[in-house]
């Protein structure tokens, strides 16, 4: 006979309640399927004499990549694609201190850049949330990161950038990073930084948010040293594509570089950094970085058109006069006339007349 005690573990330091977050007061089932929460009463299933709350865990409403296997079961869960994200931003991002403390400690990050990023915690599905962010600011979407650290993506959602709302305050380069938590770790040492939301998304919303970046700023794409054994490394070259069509769009130099010192990424360098003023480690980071500048395509522009519009026709009998009259008159005429217009055809035209004036006489 199993003891119903043997099911269920004390919450701890280590493994705090995922529904408060707190170290005690709560206990999670072995399955990790529900948890009596001494403390939220939101959403929970149902309260025992002892005052706790019992909720489930295993509910999963969010994108997975790759997507889960179809599910027999019909769901009954709302999949309306008209989200009010800003709402739901607030609402995770209230009273979620205790969670970002939690995770900036596991992220090696500080509270404050994640606050910063509007961070907050989904107590109904126990997972922290990212807004991310269109080029204007709008919040288009949510990314979450459970306990485990696998990522997911509300439904209904659009992937956006993460950022927060100084993002572009000093004179730095611009760093664009994988994701919130590399997005967080260079906020924590005071970089100018936008989260791309994967390695090759997120560059049509990158380039509403740089177009209007002075065009001496050094923008800086960082990859991610995730190379498989197979020989694909989809953080390097998600960088390098990316970097291209910035330059492309923004028709100025674009650079990429891989994270300094061999780091993984951004937080994992911060990770195996000594403590140092913030400012000594955002110099050790840019001063790390080995660029490579793509430059955007050469782009021939035909000159901008000035005066009045003139039919093809009237242009050639205009032409055909001016050069008859500068028949006579020696000197240096220029035809500004562009290629179509009709100057070989009316050079002929006057050759032949001289021709047939020369005849005449
Ligand atoms: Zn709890």
């Amino acid at each position: 006979m199993v003891s119903p005690a043997d099911n269920w573990m004390r919450v701890s330091h280590g493994d705090p309640c995922p529904v408060c977050g707190k170290p005690d007061n709560c206990s999670v089932s072995n399955d990790r399927k529900v948890v009596w929460c001494g403390r939220v009463s939101d959403g929970a299933l149902r309260v025992n004499a002892g005052g706790q709350y019992l909720h489930r865990l295993d509910d999963d409403p969010y994108d997975r990549n790759p997507p889960p296997p179809v599910r027999i079961r019909p769901s009954t869960r709302s999949t309306s694609p008209t989200q009010d994200w800003p709402a739901l931003v607030d609402r995770f991002a209230n009273g979620a201190e205790e969670h970002r403390q939690r995770l900036a400690g596991e992220l090696g990050v500080s509270a404050t850049a994640l606050a910063a990023l509007g961070v907050g915690w989904n107590v109904e599905r126990f997972c922290w949330t990212f807004p991310e962010q269109d080029a204007s600011g709008q919040i288009i979407g949510i990314a979450t990161r459970r306990r485990d650290g696998s990522k997911i993506r509300m439904k209904g959602g659009h992937t956006g950038l993460t950022y927060a709302a100084d993002w572009d305050a000093g004179a730095g380069p611009i760093l664009l990073v994988e994701g919130g938590s590399d997005t967080a770790a260079l906020l924590t040492i005071g970089l100018s930084t936008l989260g791309r939301p994967s390695n090759c998304g997120g560059v049509d919303h990158l380039v509403g948010m740089l177009s209007g970046v002075d065009h001496n700023r050094e923008i800086i794409v960082i990859g991610e040293r995730d190379e498989k054994p197979d020989g694909k490394w989809p953080g390097r070259d998600g960088a390098v594509r990316t970097a291209k069509r910035l330059a492309e769009e923004l028709e100025q130099p674009i650079a990429w570089a891989l994270p300094p010192d061999n780091a993984k990424d951004a937080r994992g360098w911060l990770n195996v950094m000594p403590k140092l003023p913030a400012d000594r480690l955002a110099d050790l980071f840019v001063s790390g970085l080995e660029t490579t500048v793509i430059s955007p395509p050469i782009v021939i522009r035909p000159p901008k058109p000035t005066g009045p519009a003139v039919a093809v026709d009237d242009w050639r009998d205009q032409m055909l006069q001016v050069r008859l009259h500068s028949l006579g008159c020696p000197g240096v005429y220029i035809d500004a006339s562009t290629t179509g217009a009709g100057k070989s055809h009316v050079d002929l035209a006057v050759i032949l007349w001289a021709l047939r004036r020369r005849n005449a006489v």
